[in-house]
This record gives structure tokens, sequence and C-alpha cells, in this order.
């Protein structure tokens, strides 16, 4: 129906522990995120307020979105999903509108968490005290607009907490950083090695292994894989072992990750680790 319509709006599947790593911020997440939303009574009887919102930033393919979507689940919330990419291309006023349509929809079906992606795309910081010298704001201006509305709004509703995801935090206009909008900021960080360790356990819990796999080894020769990355190697090794193993049995083993490693390069560079 038209309220519904360009929103995805799902209780996500994927948990805490399909997350390796990344200890410290999953439990600030859990304090932030699900605490509030299923504890709710208790947050009110003791006058806590919750977090409106909350800001993730670091480099792609290290879980952001993975993070929301296991803190939805996690408390059993509705989860909406946006992406300021896809409402900046919107026709005139339709980026607005979806934004506004997505806020209704989650305090409908609340507990709700709303989750935008590349948050930096609607929110580059503002030109001036004028905005831009014609006079006329521009689609990201208006969209940001839109945006503060609505979350200075969810002061009066309960049950819903703003997630957005950056890879360009400098960039976020300050506006959104006030008290009441994304007052908790956190860096996603790549993955260490025992980061990478467990991501490399989690994406071969469903393969079988040969004896000679050795996660740890391959997990101190990933430096600069990000989590998107190890999950691809782990595809591409137990693509391999299909190719080879489909006559006799199936069974990813170390030629086959020591293969994929070859032909994989990690999307990190230095710079950002
Ligand atoms: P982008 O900025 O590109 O949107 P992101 O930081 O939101 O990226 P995700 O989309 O959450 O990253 O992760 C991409 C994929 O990589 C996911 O499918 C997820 O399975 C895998 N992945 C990333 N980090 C981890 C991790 N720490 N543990 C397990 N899987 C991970």
């Amino acid at each position: 129906n038209s309220v519904t319509r360009g929103v995805t709006k799902e209780i996500p599947a994927v948990s805490w522990n399909d997350i390796g790593g990344l200890k410290d911020l999953k439990k600030k997440l859990q304090q932030a995120v699900e605490w509030p939303i299923k504890h709710a009574a208790s947050f009110d009887r003791l006058g806590i307020s919750s977090v409106r919102g909350v800001l993730l930033h670091g480099p792609p393919g290290c879980s952001k979105t993975t993070l929301a979507k296991a803190a939805a689940h996690a408390a059993q919330a509705s989860f909406f999903s946006l992406s300021g990419a896809e409402l900046y291309s919107k026709y005139v006023g339709e980026g607005e509108a979806l934004l506004r349509r997505t806020f209704q929809m989650a305090r409908l079906a609340s507990p709700s968490i709303i989750f935008f992606d590349e948050a930096d795309v609607i929110a580059p910081k503002r030109t001036g005290p004028g905005g831009n010298s014609s006079g006329n704001a521009t689609v990201g201006e208006r969209l940001l607009s839109t945006l503060l509305t609505e979350m200075d709004g969810l002061e009066l509703a309960t049950g819903i907490i703003v997630l957005a995801a950056t890879n360009r935090p400098n960039v976020i206009d300050a506006a959104l950083l006030r008290p009441g909008r994304f007052d908790m900021v956190l860096y996603v960080p790549p993955p260490d090695v025992e980061g990478r360790y467990e991501i490399l356990r989690i994406h071969t819990r469903q393969m079988p292994l040969g004896k000679d796999v050795d996660l740890w080894k391959i997990a101190e020769r990933t430096e600069l894989f990000t989590g998107a990355d190890l999950e691809g190697l782990c595809r591409e090794a137990g693509i391999a072992a299909l190719r080879e193993g489909l006559m006799t049995q199936l069974l990813a083993c170390d030629i086959h990750f020591q293969a994929a490693l070859r032909s994989l390069r990690p999307s990190l560079t230095q710079a950002v680790v």
C-alpha cells in the first residue's frame, strides 16, 4: 500500500553472535539500543532517557549494517532501512515524503529501529547560515531539515531509535550531532587478528573443513581484510572445494583457502588502519 511502498520492514534474523570481534562495541549497542527497547518500563521508572540516535562510522564492509540489524533482532524491533543515496536520487519532494513515511511506519510498528545508510549523502555540512547563494534549499538541505524535524519529533515517541552509518563522519552536519539527535557516535574499526579469526569461524560454520585448515593462521595473513572480504574469502574457498570435490568428497581444505587468498585483494589500505 502507499504507506509501506519503498520501505523495507522486518525483524532481521542476524544476531550478535553472527558478528565476529567488536566485543566492546556490541556491549555499547546492547546498552544504548537493545536495553531501552527491551526494558522500556524499567528505563521509565528509573527516569533514564534513552538515546535517540547512534552514528556508526568506519570503513565499508566492517559490519555497520549488520550491527544495526543485530540490535533490532536482539530488541525484537521492526527494522526499517533507508539509504541516503537513494533518497537523494528521488524526484523533487519524493525523498522527503519517503523519509516522513518511514518515521510514520516506524511509529506504527514500534518498537522500531530505523537504519540510515550513507547518511553523509543527505547530511553534508550546510554551506553557511543562509544556505546556498540562490536562496533555494538544495535537495540535501531539504532532506536534512526533514530528518531533523522527524528526529526532534521522536521525543514524544518511545521505542524508536535511529542508527545511521557513514564512511565519512567528517562531512556530517553538526546539527545532527546535537543532544537528542545522534548523541552517540561510535567508530566501527576494521577487524584485528582475533576479530578476523572469529569472522572466519562464523563464515565457515556450515562448511566441512579439512583437518589441515588453520583459521588462526589465515587470520594472521589477512591484515587489511574487512569482514566482507573475509566472507568473500570463505565463499571462494568453498567454491574451489566444490569445483574439485564434486566427484569425491566435499571438504574445504588448506589448498582451497590458499587459492582463494591468492585470488583476492583486501579492500583496506594501510591508511585506514
Ligand atoms: P557498508 O559501509 O559498505 O554498507 P557495512 O560496514 O555496513 O558496509 P556490512 O554490510 O554490515 O558492512 O557487512 C558486509 C558483509 O560482511 C556482511 O554480509 C557480513 O556478513 C560481513 N561482515 C562484516 N563484518 C563482519 C563481522 N565482524 N563478523 C561477521 N561478518 C561480518
